[in-house]
């Protein structure tokens, strides 16, 4: 029976180990990064509850759960409120010091942060934080920058991924 480890290399296990905290884009992670307009110009996006179920899980174990977006929307807004995010910092130009400033404010090494981005906006986050993942459709030049490229797509449960790869890693998650 393959358990949720052993899709993983042992470099990863032990990263995944180490986090405290996961933090992560929203355009192109929680959503494909497709973006619709109703009538009224108001953005639509799309979430997948694979993600938002596993929350209240990396937050009973004390993992440090936000967003830092690029850019900002309603319907975002209302998704984090609704999957009660520790942080949602949107419109969002230099992600980098927005990671290292909440790294200071919850006292995190970075080794203990995980971040989770697709695109080259997510590149500075990236040189601050001791785990760097991306989506498996992230563009191409991410693959090679970071410790873990996912199975699973945008949109699809990426979170949920790394979520069950951190719980079980830490050993709060037996599958
Ligand atoms: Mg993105």
């Amino acid at each position: 029976m393959k358990q949720i480890l052993d899709r993983y290399t042992k470099e990863q296990v032990k990263k995944a180990s180490q986090v405290n905290a996961i933090f992560f884009d929203v355009d192109g992670v929680l959503t494909d990064g497709k973006i619709i307009y109703d009538d009224s110009g108001r953005e639509i996006k799309e979430f997948n509850v694979k993600d938002g179920l596993i929350i209240s899980y990396l937050k009973k174990a004390g993992i440090i759960v936000g967003a830092i977006s690029g850019r900002e929307s309603e319907a975002v807004s209302k998704r984090c409120a609704e999957l009660n995010l520790d942080f949602c910092h949107q419109a969002i130009l230099d992600k980098g010091s927005v990671c290292e400033k909440l790294m200071t404010h919850y006292k995190l090494k970075s080794k203990q942060v995980a971040f989770i981005g697709d695109d080259i906006n997510d590149l500075p986050v990236f040189k601050k934080v001791g785990f760097t993942i991306c989506p498996a459709d992230a563009m191409f030049y991410l693959h090679n920058r970071v410790d873990l490229v996912t199975f699973t797509k945008g949109g699809k449960g990426v979170l949920r991924e790394v979520a069950d790869l951190v719980l079980a890693a830490r050993g709060w998650l037996k599958l």
